[in-house]
């Protein structure tokens, strides 16, 4: 049986004339830019991100840039983030001259430890006087912002992460690329007007404080989406979001993205051409209608595995994904944790089924970032899960016949695998 790790075809088949006719409206209309489809689609995702303002940018990587720029992130100046993500999160960062400061990951969610940041803050850096921001003591270099991500489709643990950030004066950008749609159940009493869900206030007589499911983006100063084609919600090319509920990044991103000028011609600062164009704007608001169902289904298809994995006696050799408490995983991957990751991955090649590693090497030990001085040994967890994890097949349109043949071809390799210790 052949399974690639993600097939878009069976998605395309079911809505093919839907998208044939948008492409078609936007071919008539000779409108490419900026136009009504880009305004729908902001829309649309402001609406169901529940903020303010949503900017449709060039792609993932642009909305973060945009972002950073919009904070006016610069030389000088440090972002923290996760050593165990794409490299655009860190790669934006030094792309403005600033320098990414790495906290290691929680190795149950993959997502950045809030108790690791907390003690960073804390014990590694220097506090200026009041309202003033952090500087790490080391390098001397002022921290201005913090950018979680929540991989895999599972958000990081925001109520502490923004707890910290708010002791110590620093933004949030949210590096929602994989997480659209994801719920995070907070407690903490998030700032007025802030993107809330869904207020559940258990009454009962018992008063409690509201717990609020908040949208992935929506939690931080700014939130990033990607459109890539095999995200979630996924273009047929590059494309991206940045969501807000203030109203001067809203403006400023809007600014940023047409290089800077307000009115054209005349540039008020420096930005860049991030401009989200019509087909894909256009492709885009035809599959948002859908992206509802096609969670649930990738939801279904990871508690199907969950099941097979059980059935199979395999729950002690290999580590299912935690899904966290009261929140929602959109499961844009399927990431099983496993010793032997390698020989397993080239086992199911053989068998026709499709693997990946995300990430196979922590950005603190990528060439690049070589200047910034880190170690192997640095983040020991990032680096145990770069070498321990697998993504499996988890796309909607996966069968349940194929997901047991995933499921039994592991089973195949942990057998032989006992048999020859
Ligand atoms: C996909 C992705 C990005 C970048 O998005 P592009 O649209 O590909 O530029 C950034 N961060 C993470 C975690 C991603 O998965």
């Amino acid at each position: 049986m052949e399974i690639p790790l993600v097939d878009l075809k069976p998605q395309y088949s079911d809505i093919r004339e839907d998208i044939r006719k948008a492409i078609e409206s936007v071919l008539e209309n000779q409108q490419f830019i900026l136009g009504p489809n880009v305004r729908r689609l902001e829309e649309n995702i402001a609406a169901y991100t529940n903020v303010s303002h949503a900017i449709g940018v060039s792609s993932g990587t642009d909305a973060l840039l945009a972002s950073l720029m919009a904070l006016e992130v610069g030389p000088g100046d440090g972002v923290i983030t996760s050593p165990f993500t794409f490299f655009s999160t860190a790669g934006v960062i030094a792309r403005l001259g600033a320098t990414p400061i790495f906290i290691d990951i929680d190795p149950a969610t993959y997502n950045m430890d809030p108790q690791k940041l907390r003690e960073f803050l804390e014990t590694g850096c220097d506090r200026g006087r009041e309202g003033e921001r952090p500087v790490e003591r080391k390098s001397d270099i002022l921290i201005k912002a913090i950018i979680p991500i929540h991989l895999y489709g599972q958000c990081a643990d925001m109520d502490p992460i923004m707890d910290s950030a708010e002791r110590a004066h620093l933004d949030i950008v949210e590096d929602a690329a994989q997480a659209i749609g994801a719920l995070y159940h907070s407690r903490r009493i998030v700032a007025k007007g802030q993107g809330a869900g869904t207020t559940d206030q258990r009454s009962g007589g018992i008063e409690q404080a509201p717990i609020e499911v908040i949208r992935s983006g929506s939690m931080g100063r700014l939130g990033c989406f990607s459109f890539f084609p095999t995200k979630n919600l996924g273009g047929f090319g590059d494309a991206g979001m940045v969501v807000t509920n203030d109203d001067h990044m809203a403006e400023k991103i809007r600014i940023l993205r047409v290089h800077g000028g307000q009115q054209r011609y005349h540039h008020r600062i420096i930005g860049g051409n991030f401009r989200l164009d019509e087909l894909q704007a256009a492709i885009l608001s035809v599959k948002f209608p859908h992206l509802e169902h096609w969670t649930e289904v990738r939801r279904r298809n990871a508690a199907r595995y969950d099941r097979l994995f059980e059935e199979m006696s395999l729950t002690e050799t290999v580590h299912l994904p935690l899904l966290t408490e009261g929140n929602r995983h959109i499961f844009h991957q399927y990431v099983i944790r496993v010793s032997h990751r390698d020989e397993l991955r080239e086992f199911l090649r053989a068998k026709g089924i499709g693997t990946e590693v995300y990430y196979p090497v922590p950005l603190h030990l990528q060439e690049c970032f070589k200047y910034l001085g880190y170690r192997m040994g640095d983040f020991p967890e990032s680096e145990r899960a770069a070498s321990e994890t697998l993504a499996i097949p988890i796309y909607p349109g996966l069968s349940p016949e194929q997901q047991e043949y995933v499921v039994s071809m592991i089973k195949a390799f942990s057998e032989r695998k006992t048999s020859t210790l």
